[in-house]
């Protein structure tokens, strides 16, 4: 089995020897300096601020853009979303759900963020912005440079979602802005599904203790309390936070711009194999966690991606709702060789021969 999805991905052997143990019991000392290491290491690789916090949280990337919007924003906020994709619908969903006031601005597929669409919102008193850096349904990286200027302007709190582009492109607290920063487990930190993590700076932190949530798992105050113990309030994925350990340590020995570059290089041989293939890179913006490609005609989207899993036992992305027969996607993410490249792009030649 081949898995180019962009999460779960492939593991390496060290976190899937860790996943073959048995799971120790976690209201030690031991497992507290495992956590407390791994916010430390956090915090580094995503550059925070000075005193920020991160935030252990077990259920998926979803469940910490919920806590995130619950325990971060009310009802004083004006809120601003950027919606280019499935990702960025579900932030609004989110606003629309807890029942806060909030604007998108709306993209098209593969359109991405420029000056001109901020301007409108400009001085019009917003207080915070949801945004996710790579919005994975179509691929588009924006422009944080953009987003932190206009934050910065105009005083707004910012949210990121940086799940997908986190260990995939350079990502920056400190110098894009923002307040909180949300990752999963699943993505380039290539570990199990099933945990995600909330980086809180301290306005962030201050607005999380402000805040009355009306919600007993996902009240962060608790987490913050326990976590300076490094212990959460309730059982965390404790082989998740072990692998989480080990997969960090990794990490920072090969340093974070080494990490990138080695998703980077798997990319680029990627791009560079499809040229002749009847397949179109779908934008103008890339992450290096992903390739969307629009089908030029046959096979449909659908029949590639049905026919790699059925026929070669690899997965790549489908895509949803009106891009399912003309959109697939090709994750670069998780432990991927060059070898595994051409064992796909060997696949996709002979369903396009068919
Ligand atoms: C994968 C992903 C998520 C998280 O989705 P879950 O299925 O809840 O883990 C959130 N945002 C982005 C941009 C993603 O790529």
């Amino acid at each position: 089995m081949l898995n180019f999805a962009v999460g779960p991905v492939m593991m390496d052997e060290i976190v899937l020897n860790i996943g073959n143990q048995q799971i120790p019991y976690f209201r030690t000392e031991e497992f507290s300096a495992i956590t407390l290491e791994c916010e430390n290491i956090l915090v580094g690789l995503a550059n925070a601020p000075e005193m920020s916090r991160v935030i252990f949280l077990t259920g998926s990337g979803t469940a910490a853009m919920e806590a995130a919007v619950m325990n971060s924003l009310g009802q004083n906020d004006k809120i601003l979303v950027v919606n280019g994709g499935s990702f960025g619908a579900r932030f609004s969903k989110l606003c629309e759900i807890h029942g806060l006031v909030f604007e998108e601005i709306k993209l098209d597929y593969f359109e991405p963020l420029r000056e001109d669409h901020l301007v409108p919102f400009d001085g019009k008193g917003f207080t915070a912005m949801l945004v996710n850096c790579h919005e994975t349904s179509t691929g588009v990286l924006y422009d944080m440079e953009l987003i932190k200027r206009f934050c910065e302007t105009n005083r707004i709190f910012l949210i990121v979602d940086a799940i997908s582009s986190f260990l995939a492109d350079p990502y920056s607290m400190k110098d894009s802005g923002a307040n909180i920063t949300i990752l999963s487990s699943q993505k380039a930190l290539a570990l199990p599904p099933g945990m995600s993590y909330i980086i809180a700076d301290d306005k962030a932190q201050q607005r999380i203790q402000e805040n009355a949530v009306q919600s007993l798992y996902f009240d962060l105050k608790n987490y913050l309390l326990d976590g300076q113990r490094g212990q959460t309030p309730y059982t965390p994925a404790v082989s998740i936070m072990t692998q989480l350990h080990a997969r960090l340590k990794k990490i920072e020995r090969r340093g974070v711009s080494g990490v990138i570059q080695d998703v980077a290089i798997i990319a680029e041989d990627f791009r560079k194999r499809i040229v002749g293939l009847p397949f179109e890179i779908a934008s103008p913006n890339l992450s290096n966690a992903l390739t969307p490609l629009k089908t030029l005609g046959e096979p449909n989207a659908d029949v590639v991606v049905r026919g790699l899993k059925d026929d070669y036992g690899i997965f790549v992305l489908p895509s949803g709702g009106n891009l399912s027969k003309s959109l697939f996607r090709v994750g670069h993410i998780g432990n991927i060789s060059i070898e595994d490249n051409i064992v796909l792009i060997d696949a996709l030649k002979s369903i396009n021969l068919r």
